[in-house]
């Protein structure tokens, strides 16, 4: 009987030493949250009400924050966009604006799958964009973002040879044309779920950060209208949804100059542990299912 209480003793003891222990150990909050915001598929080629020119104006000038910096992801020859005077036109204008030039594709076959070109093909599209963005940025592109998310062993070889770093998304809006509608209805309850998702990931130190803050990237379609229209919405949505999930924002959480912009986004893109992490959801499903 004297030995089980020493032992029960014992228990206490140690326990109440964790407990102590634990009481003192820093708590780590992550860095306030910043927004990297990202559009594919642009410039949109269209001379009247144009989204990509839209989208730009209110990246300017909006109630939520001034002369915020983006990075688009652009395809430089598109017959429907990079190909047309007014796609070059835009692509200098979002250059001598401040904000960053990045890859998506830089062939003239739409948007394609760069895991089902050969070779010569994705090589060729690399060259070519970024010899484009080059003409235009006058230094080399650091960032790409493949078409429809996907990517295997062989594309990001490629990529890497040529010095692109893969820049996937924390927040997908899932405003893109490829599922062949305009509008998103969910919209807010959409973005709370995935700004859930986010505060998830910060929490178990999923997500680096840089200069001070922890960068979340977003993604946005700046060739669609709906996406245009609603783009200052969308903005005070973030910043709403993200005070809604207890996140902390910094002063201005949307960044404002391309260089910290661009250096945040590279780390977030050499972070390859945590790369299909930001692959999202439904395109995960997608390549689960079909490979
Ligand atoms: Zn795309």
């Amino acid at each position: 009987m004297r030995f089980f209480l020493l032992r029960l003793c014992a228990i206490f003891w140690a326990a109440s030493c964790a407990i102590e222990a634990y009481a003192d150990a820093p708590v780590v909050t992550p860095a306030p949250v910043r927004f990297i915001l990202t559009f594919d598929d642009g410039p949109d080629g269209r001379e009247k009400d144009n989204p990509t020119a839209s989208i730009l104006a209110t990246l300017a000038e909006n109630p939520t924050q001034k002369d915020i910096k983006a990075i688009f992801f652009v395809q430089t020859r598109s017959s429907e966009g990079g190909a047309t005077a007014c796609g070059q036109a835009l692509l200098g204008r979002e250059h001598a604006q401040g904000h960053v030039l990045a890859l998506h594709d830089g062939s003239t076959l739409g948007h394609p799958n760069h895991c089902k070109l050969s070779d010569a093909v994705l090589e060729q599209s690399l060259n070519d964009g970024l010899a484009d963005l080059m003409t235009i940025a006058g230094r080399p592109t650091t960032l790409l973002r493949p078409p429809y998310w996907a990517y295997n062993e062989r594309t990001l070889a490629t990529y890497a040879r040529h010095g692109l770093a893969v820049l996937l998304t924390d927040i997908s809006a899932n405003d893109g044309k490829v599922w062949g509608y305009h509008g998103s209805p969910r919209r807010r309850s959409h973005m709370a779920s995935e700004m859930a998702h986010v505060k998830e990931r910060m929490q178990r130190s999923e997500i680096p950060g840089a200069d001070g803050a922890t960068p979340i990237v977003v993604t946005f379609h700046d060739t669609n209208d709906y996406t245009a229209e609603h783009m200052q919405e969308y903005l005070h949505m973030l910043v709403d949804e993200a005070r809604r999930a207890g996140l902390t924002l910094a002063a201005r959480p949307f960044y404002d100059d391309g260089a910290t912009l661009e250096r945040a986004a590279l780390i977030r893109a050499h972070d390859v542990a945590h790369r299909a992490d930001m692959v999202p959801a439904q395109w995960r499903w997608l390549y689960w299912l079909f490979g």
